[in-house]
C-alpha cells in the first residue's frame, strides 16, 4: 500500500509541476500580450502624434459655442442679422463644427459617429475616435479655434470642468475687455445700419461690462434663450392649470349667491304669507 502511494504522488507531482508551470506561463504570456497591446497602443498614439498639431480645445469650443447659441444667437435672429465670415463668433470659424454637427446621441450611453456610423458609450470616446479617423476634416488654422475666444465669451460659467476663479485679476480682465470689444467691432461694425449698432451695443452689455472687477455687470445681463423659454413655459403651464380652477371657484360662488337669493325671496315670500294670515 505504502508502495503504492510513493508511486502515485511520484507520478502525480511532475503533473502538478507542469500544470503550474504552463499556468504561470500562461500568465506571463498574458502579461505580455498585454504589454503588446499597450505599446501598439503607444504606437497608434505615437503614429498620430504628427497630426496631433491641434492646440485647440475641442471642450472649450464647444463651451463657447454653447453660449454663442444660448446668449448671442436669439438676439441676432431676432434682428435678422445674418453674422459674416470674418466675424470670429460665425460657424465657419470653428473648426470642431462640422464634426460636432455629425455626432448623434442615441440613447443616454450611446453616440454615433456620423461620418463612419460606429457606435460609443460616451461622448469622449466618440472624441477621441473623431481625432483619431476623421482629423483630415479639421481645417487647423489660428483663427478658427473658437475656444481662444473663451476670455471674452465667459467660457467658465458654462464649463464645469473649470472651477471659477473667486480671486479678480484687473490685468486678465482688462485684456478680457479688449478681446470682448474687438469682436463687437468686427462682428457688429457700427457704421453699418440700425441693427448692427444696437447688436454692437447689446454685445458690449451682455459680454463685456461683465470684464471688471467691480462686480457691477454680471454676464449674460440681458438674459438666453434657455431660460426665458423654460420660464414662459413654466408661465403658461401655471396660467392653464389655475385658469379653470378660478372660473369653478366663480361659478361656484355665484351658484351659492342665486341659491342664496332664493331663499331669502323663499323666506320672505312665507314670512310675508305668515305674517298678512292673522290680519
Ligand atoms: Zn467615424
Amino acid at each position: 500500500m505504502g508502495v503504492a502511494k510513493a508511486v502515485s504522488i511520484a507520478l502525480l507531482f511532475p503533473l502538478f509541476l507542469h500544470s503550474t508551470l504552463t499556468s504561470s506561463s500562461s500568465t506571463i504570456n498574458y502579461n505580455n500580450n498585454q504589454d503588446i497591446q499597450v505599446s501598439a497602443a503607444a504606437r497608434q498614439l505615437q503614429q498620430y502624434e504628427p497630426n496631433h498639431e491641434v492646440h485647440c480645445s475641442r471642450e472649450r469650443s464647444r463651451a463657447a459655442w454653447k453660449i454663442i447659441e444660448e446668449y448671442l444667437m436669439p438676439f441676432v435672429e431676432q434682428e435678422k442679422y445674418q453674422i459674416s465670415h470674418k466675424c470670429r463668433l460665425h460657424p465657419s470659424n470653428d473648426m470642431f463644427r462640422e464634426q460636432e454637427q455629425h455626432k448623434t446621441q442615441v440613447d443616454v450611453n450611446e453616440w454615433r459617429c456620423g461620418f463612419c456610423q460606429k457606435m460609443f458609450h460616451a461622448e469622449n470616446y466618440l472624441d477621441t475616435h473623431f481625432q483619431n479617423r476623421h482629423q483630415n476634416l479639421l481645417n487647423d488654422t489660428h483663427d478658427r479655434c473658437l475656444a481662444d475666444l473663451c476670455g471674452a465669451l465667459h467660457c467658465d460659467l458654462v464649463d464645469e470642468s473649470k472651477q471659477r476663479k473667486t480671486k479678480c485679476n484687473p490685468a486678465a480682465a482688462a485684456k478680457n475687455r479688449h478681446l470682448c470689444q474687438s469682436l463687437a467691432d468686427t462682428c457688429f461694425p457700427v457704421n453699418e445700419g440700425h441693427s448692427t449698432s444696437r447688436l454692437h451695443e447689446f454685445f458690449l452689455r451682455q459680454f463685456c461690462d461683465a470684464h471688471s472687477c467691480s462686480g457691477r455687470h454680471k454676464p449674460f445681463a440681458r438674459g438666453g434663450r434657455k431660460r426665458s423659454s423654460v420660464f414662459y413655459l413654466a408661465i403658461s403651464i401655471l396660467t392653464l392649470m389655475l385658469l379653470p380652477i378660478f372660473y369653478g371657484i366663480v361659478y361656484l360662488y355665484r351658484r351659492e349667491m342665486r341659491s342664496g337669493v332664493h331663499d331669502l325671496k323663499r323666506i320672505s315670500q312665507t314670512g310675508i304669507g305668515r305674517k298678512t294670515k292673522p290680519t
